[in-house]
Parts: structure tokens; C-alpha cells; sequence
């Protein structure tokens, strides 16, 4: 296996070619994030067409994550790109107009949800861009508000706008929001990561409209309130996994408590079983230069050493310069860093179920043997993601016949995610993947292997057994 952490990345402009995305599959990517922020219906389904040809050409497997976008405050079209300078007024206009530059020194936007504009006072910060440009209030009126900018930096069309400390008071699933959901179910997404969640609740009501529409995909919770921290553990119950999402995490709160928070999130989500990613700013500065800064390599060593099972790329693959060059920077990082990982993390795990106590054993016992890898058949990917918990530096195989399980499985730590036929027996199935990984050459006659299953096979949730496939079994393949 050539790397156990996996990569995320942001499909736009600049990756979103056929040629492009077998590019990036080919670096590294194991799954692709299509963000609802930006781009219509007809445009995310010819990508989401494009990524599955590109499976196709790459004969590998990669999920997609649907990025649902929530109420997040935004300015609007620009004309141009604006250089912003310390000391520059800015006008947010309650009116719908494309913002441009008005005089040298003073540029005017609108904002999506103007209503908000009401509840600023003078003296109130306003944040822009992942909180890369900050401006405070000098001027209120009926129409407006005026803001002094406090440091440069560019900012361009529908960039996100944060006020700390001032309450939307809409519900996280917009109407939009709502359509994106039913379109996500339609096309197969693996993933949706609902934005702005407060509470458990939020994740509730996602499903629920998940669930009406007949989908069953996983749902990610995007930490990036203050209120979500606090009720991280109802959350992390009501959910398939977590997004640590630095950019309005770290206007939120105090910009040096994320490092902590982003540790407390994965190790929680680790606990749980269920699959993390460390989102925002990982390789920013390769959105324009073809090296990463010493900064970046870190925060990305460091994420993965937290137990990060993905780390994501937003504008370096959506609309930088160098998408394959950022994946491969990722890819490199992780690899080296897996070098000196903290692999077989057993302690402070509690077993809730029979599962979690098979897996366990399984990872002990894959050890003990010295099998090569373990293979997990499983049909919801339940009992893989507690395989996985464990951190083991055995390969995981996941084996499914569905494959939207399958594609889900390709945003967890260690998996490798295959493909069975449905209904057969599970003597068959062991046949037909043995048969098959012999003769690509992914596994080998002289080494040992796990099995864990459920028998009667393809029943949800019902792993019961452990089996050693000793290497004088393998000879029977
Ligand atoms: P979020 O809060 O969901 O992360 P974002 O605006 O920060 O929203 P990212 O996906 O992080 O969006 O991407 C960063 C930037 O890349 C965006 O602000 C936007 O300029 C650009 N971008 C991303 N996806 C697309 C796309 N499909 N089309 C056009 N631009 C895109
Ligand atoms: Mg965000
Ligand atoms: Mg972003």
C-alpha cells in the first residue's frame, strides 16, 4: 500500500477535465469534492459523469463528496478582482448589484443575505475570505454600511464574508440547500457534508430529507461553529463522519484554539469510528507557487500523525495553478510521515458491541499471525471503519457489492476499497477476490491473511467471525 491517509480534492475550473481528473486519481486523489457553494446542477453532474469515466480509465476507485453549501453569507459578483490596501473603504450594499471599484480607494459589493447588514454597529469586525481580510464598521446607514479595510488582500467574486458574534437566524438547510440534497440522492454522491451545523438536531433533519428521497449516502458534519464544538458529541452520534473546516472554524473562535479543537475532533471521531478530514489552507500558497511553504508540509505531517483519515485540498485543486502538483505534494508528505506513524492505537477505546470487540481482535490477531492484510466483507463498511480505528499497518481490503459503500470506503484510513458480486456464498466470494487480487499481484501465496465476516453473509452489522488464511491455504487458490 502506498499510502494509508487519503486526499480530498476540490473539483473546479482548474480540474475538472477528464484529462485532469485522471491526473490527480493517478497523484494520489482518492476522492473528489464537488462544492454546491459555486456551479449549477448541469454543470457538477458532467464532472460527476467525468470522474466516473475517469475511474474507468484508472481502473481505481474514488468517492464523491457532495459539498452542501448552507447559509453561507457571501458577497456577490465582482467585475474584477479587487487589490485591496490597509486603510481602503468598502461598502457592503443591501442592493443587488455586481461590485466594482468606485473611486481609487473605494469598492462596493452586495451580500446575500443583506437582512444582516442591519444588526452591525460601529466598531464591529468583519471578516473576508477564510478571515484572510479584516475591516471594521466606520459608517451605518438604511442601505449600507462602510467598513475601513485593516490589511491588504485580494478578493474576488462570491468570497465568504463572517461576523463574528451576530446570529443569521435561519435554519442550516436552506431551500437551495434542500434541491442540492434531492439532486445528490439522484446522481449516487457517496457523501454529503451538510455546512454551519449547531446541533445534532441539524444532522437529523438532513437525513430525514436524505431519507425521503430514498438515499442512503453518508453524511459529514462540518465543524465550523462554535456551538458545534460544544455539542460535539450528540453531533458525532447523529453523524457518519467530520469535516474539521479551519476557515470559518478559525474565525469562530480564537484562531489559536483550532490546532487543539482540530485534535479533540479527530481523536473523538477516531473513538467512534467514524472517518475525519482536515479541511482549509493545508497547500494555500500552492494555489499560485509551485512550492509549498515548510508551514504547509507541516500542518499536513501533523494532521496525519493526529489520525486524520483524509486531508483536503480546496482552491489548490479547484482553481490554482498546479491541481497535480499540490496532490502530489500532499502524497509525498503523507508517505514520508506514515514512515514514523503511530500505528495499533488500542488504548482509551471503549467496545459498545460485538463488532467493535471482533475488530479488535481481528487487528490483534492479524499481528500475532503475521498475516499480509485483512480482509473485511462487509456491505454497510461498519465493521472496515472499525477495522480501521485501530490504525493497524496491515492493508485493509474492504470487500462489498454495493457500491456506494464501496466508494464510501474511499475516504477511510488503510482501506482499500474492491468489489463482489452480490448473493453468492461467502466461500465464493473469498474465491473470486483471491483468484482475482492472485492475478493482479496485490496479494501473494507465500503470506497469510484475515478474514472477518458476518454469516449468513450480507446482513448489515452482523460481523461475527474471525478466520486465519494461513499460507498453506493459500495454496488451495
Ligand atoms: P466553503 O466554505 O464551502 O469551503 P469556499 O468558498 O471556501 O466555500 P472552497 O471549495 O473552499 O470554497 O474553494 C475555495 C475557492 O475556490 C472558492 O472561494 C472559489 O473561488 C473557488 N472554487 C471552488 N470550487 C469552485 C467551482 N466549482 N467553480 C468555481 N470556483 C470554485
Ligand atoms: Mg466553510
Ligand atoms: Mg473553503
Amino acid at each position: 500500500m502506498k499510502k494509508r491517509t487519503k486526499i480530498l480534492a476540490t473539483v473546479g475550473p482548474a480540474s475538472d477535465s477528464l484529462e485532469m481528473l485522471v491526473n490527480l486519481i493517478n497523484a494520489g486523489v482518492n476522492l473528489f469534492r464537488l462544492n454546491f457553494s459555486h456551479g449549477t446542477h448541469e454543470q457538477h453532474l458532467i464532472v460527476l459523469n467525468r470522474i466516473r469515466e475517469a475511474m474507468c480509465v484508472t481502473g481505481l476507485i474514488v468517492g464523491v463528496l457532495q459539498d452542501i453549501s448552507g447559509p453561507k453569507i457571501r458577497i456577490g459578483e465582482l467585475k474584477n478582482d479587487f487589490s485591496l490596501e490597509e486603510n481602503d473603504t468598502l461598502i457592503f450594499s443591501s442592493k443587488e448589484l455586481v461590485g466594482e471599484q468606485l473611486s481609487s480607494s473605494t469598492y462596493q459589493v452586495s451580500i446575500n443575505y443583506p437582512q444582516i447588514l442591519k444588526q452591525l454597529n460601529i466598531g464591529d469586525y468583519i471578516y473576508l475570505y477564510d478571515g484572510i481580510i479584516r475591516t471594521k464598521v466606520i459608517e451605518v446607514s438604511e442601505t449600507s454600511i462602510k467598513v475601513n479595510v485593516e490589511n491588504r488582500g485580494i478578493l474576488s467574486s462570491k468570497k465568504g464574508v463572517n461576523f463574528p458574534n451576530t446570529r443569521l437566524g435561519v435554519d442550516v438547510l436552506t431551500q437551495k440547500d434542500k434541491k442540492d440534497i434531492e439532486w445528490g440522492v439522484k446522481n449516487g454522491v457517496d457523501f454529503m457534508a451538510i455546512s454551519f451545523v449547531q446541533t445534532a438536531q441539524d444532522m437529523i433533519n438532513a437525513r430525514e430529507i436524505v431519507k425521503s428521497h430514498g438515499g442512503k449516502q453518508n453524511l459529514i458534519a462540518k465543524i465550523e461553529k462554535f456551538d458545534a464544538v460544544e455539542n460535539i458529541d450528540a453531533i458525532i452520534d447523529a453523524s457518519d463522519g467530520l469535516m474539521v473546516a479551519r476557515g470559518d472554524l478559525g474565525i469562530e473562535v480564537p484562531y489559536y484554539e483550532v490546532p487543539n479543537i482540530q485534535k479533540m475532533l479527530i481523536r473523538k471521531a477516531n473513538a467512534a469510528s467514524i472517518p475525519v478530514i482536515t479541511a482549509t489552507q493545508m497547500l494555500l500558497s500552492m494555489t499560485k507557487n509551485e512550492r509549498a511553504t515548510r508551514a504547509e508540509i507541516s500542518d499536513i505531517a501533523n494532521a496525519v500523525m493526529d489520525g486524520t483519515d483524509a486531508v483536503m485540498l480546496s482552491e489548490e485543486s479547484a482553481i490554482g495553478e498546479h491541481p497535480v502538483l499540490a496532490v502530489e505534494t500532499m502524497f509525498e508528505t503523507i508517505r514520508e510521515t506514515e514512515k514514523l506513524y503511530k500505528y495499533y492505537r488500542y488504548e482509551g477505546y471503549t467496545n459498545k458491541d460485538i463488532e467493535d470487540t471482533i475488530s479488535e481482535s481481528a487487528v490483534r490477531l492479524a499481528c500475532d499471525v503475521d498475516a499480509k492484510g485483512i480482509f473485511a466483507i462487509s456491505s454497510s463498511g461498519a465493521s472496515v471503519r472499525k477495522l480501521a480505528r485501530y490504525k493497524p499497518k496491515k492493508t485493509i481490503y474492504a470487500i462489498t457489492h454495493d457500491t456506494q459503500t464501496r466508494g464510501q470506503m474511499s475516504l477511510v484510513w488503510g482501506v482499500i476499497p474492491l468489489m463482489s458480486v452480490e448473493k453468492i456464498s461467502l466461500e465464493d466470494i473469498v474465491n473470486n477476490f483471491m483468484k482475482r487480487g492472485l492475478d493482479e499481484g496485490s496479494i501473494k501465496k507465500e503470506n497469510a491473511y484475515i478474514l472477518t465476516a458476518g454469516d449468513p453473509i450480507g446482513k448489515a452489522g452482523s460481523t461475527n467471525m474471525i478466520r486465519v488464511i494461513t499460507c498453506e491455504d493459500m495454496k488451495e487458490f
